[in-house]
């Protein structure tokens, strides 16, 4: 693959690598890890503290991913380790109702007033499936309408490429799913009022749901333009379908009430993870009380789970949105454009096109001079520079995510300490990203 620039030892990365891809598909257990998208050796990661990672070969990183958005507070916080080592010590798990599980739903429908009901689940894929399930059960509908880039977890339904036109009905993006499983699913290019309008138009009548990121973060950071989400509620609530705002990412991160915080655009199904699971597997949907209660055992959509609202993962969640305290989400603020800021005058000084967008706290950089609206607009960047920028940041200890479609996470824990080893290795990330060329790319 291209790029491979490791200054590094990895020696034990490399290995484990290898032992990883004979025991599991291609080493890992989620594609992004694997590095196909820069090439090179994916670290081990061994150890995290506040804003660092270390590699299984003792190489520090200022980590720039944060679990993909979970770590807020920084790596090992002191509060929330210390609430799972309490929780764990009472048992890990009783497949009973506990008071932990109503705490956290109570903290989460007091952050998002148009939360009035929560189901908590293991991951931010089945909070989005049991969400469009409950929509569709709700309607009575069966169409469901995403957006182009935007992703929703592995949804069969949800896996769907984008088409062109309006109102391209879905093909399956992925072998495994069927056509009959996209069939119901309509994709438009995000951003597009009229795409929208389009769309409801022709089948509002059959449309159960809108699903939406609050604020795209899966094809890099690309906000709702001013007026966006507001209109997909009015059109949803016109034709009587739901509007479902998945908040996986944005949610008790960009604000302690998450995209709804900023915008406060109400949706009528809201979908969470990540923050509000510290770092362990928990997530969560919910919404209006009237669409809720249609939901087993008070109404008749099924849903359920062995491991949901497991009482070790909810220690780790509410410990985490108690200490996401005003400060918290200040210095997220603060540190995501101290990075923006550096990013961008690094690339400035190289006179290498770009942008940096941000959705919130989230961000990410577009090597293209024009802003980023949508996913084809993504594409269409010069996303070969991307491996080059990535190595040369990761080679001197700084770890951002291994894909140019994917967000910068930043921490509360990032000090000047980490900055000023971002402020280091920017000029060399910036110099290769310049040097790049199209032809050079796999
Ligand atoms: N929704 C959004 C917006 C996401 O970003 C993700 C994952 O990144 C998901 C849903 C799926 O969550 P999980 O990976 O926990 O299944």
């Amino acid at each position: 693959m291209t790029a491979n620039v490791e200054h590094a030892a990895v020696t034990r990365s490399r290995a484990l690598f290898a032992r990883a891809s004979t025991a599991t598909p291609g080493g890992v257990n989620s594609p992004v890890r694997a590095f196909r998208a820069v090439g090179g050796t994916p670290r081990f990661m061994a150890r995290g503290e506040g804003p660092y990672l270390w590699d299984a070969d003792g190489n520090r990183y200022v980590d720039l991913v944060s679990s993909w958005g979970p770590m807020i507070l920084g790596h090992a916080h002191p509060d929330v380790v210390s609430a799972v080592r309490r929780a764990s010590g009472a048992g890990l798990s009783f497949g009973t109702p506990t008071e932990g599980e109503v705490e956290l739903a109570e903290e989460i429908i007091r952050r998002v007033p148009p939360v009035e009901q929560v189901r908590l689940v293991n991951s931010g894929t089945e909070a989005t499936m049991s969400a469009i399930r409950l929509a569709r059960g709700f309607t009575g509908r069966s169409k469901v309408v995403k957006f182009a880039g935007c992703y929703h977890g592995h949804v069969d339904a949800l896996l769907a490429e984008a088409g062109s036109g309006v109102a391209t009905l879905a093909l399956p993006g992925t072998p495994g799913v069927t056509g009959a499983q996209t069939g119901d699913t309509m994709v438009l290019p995000y951003n597009d009022v009229e795409a929208v309008r389009a769309a409801f138009a022709e089948h509002g009548a059959d449309i159960a749901c809108v699903i939406t990121e609050a604020a795209a973060g899966n094809m890099g950071a690309v906000p709702p333009e001013p007026g966006f989400n507001a209109e997909l509620r009015e059109l949803c609530h016109a034709s009587g379908a739901l509007l479902v705002m998945d908040e996986v990412m944005t949610g008790f991160r960009v604000s302690g009430s998450g995209w709804y915080g900023l915008e406060g655009v109400a949706g009528d199904l809201y979908t969470f993870g990540k923050v509000m699971s510290g770092g362990l597997p928990a997530a969560a949907f919910g919404g209006r009380a009237d669409v809720m209660a249609r939901l087993a055992p008070s109404g008749p959509v099924y849903q359920a789970g062995t491991l949901a609202g497991n009482p070790v993962a909810v220690a780790a969640g509410l410990a985490t949105l108690r200490a996401a305290d005003d400060e918290v989400y200040r210095l997220l603020d603060r540190n995501a454009r101290r990075l923006g800021e550096l990013i961008g005058d690094a690339l400035t000084a190289e006179g290498v096109p770009h942008q940096v967008q941000y959705a919130g706290n989230m961000l990410s950089v577009f090597f293209t001079d024009e802003p980023v609206r949508d996913y084809a607009a993504a594409q269409a960047s010069q996303t070969w520079r991307f491996p080059v920028f990535f190595h040369a940041l990761l080679a001197r200890g700084v770890y951002p995510p291994p894909s140019g479609f994917e967000c910068m996470f930043v921490n509360a824990a990032m000090d000047d300490a980490a900055f000023a080893v971002i402020a280091e290795a920017l000029p060399h990330a910036a110099a290769a990203a310049a040097a790049a060329t199209e032809e050079g790319r796999q």
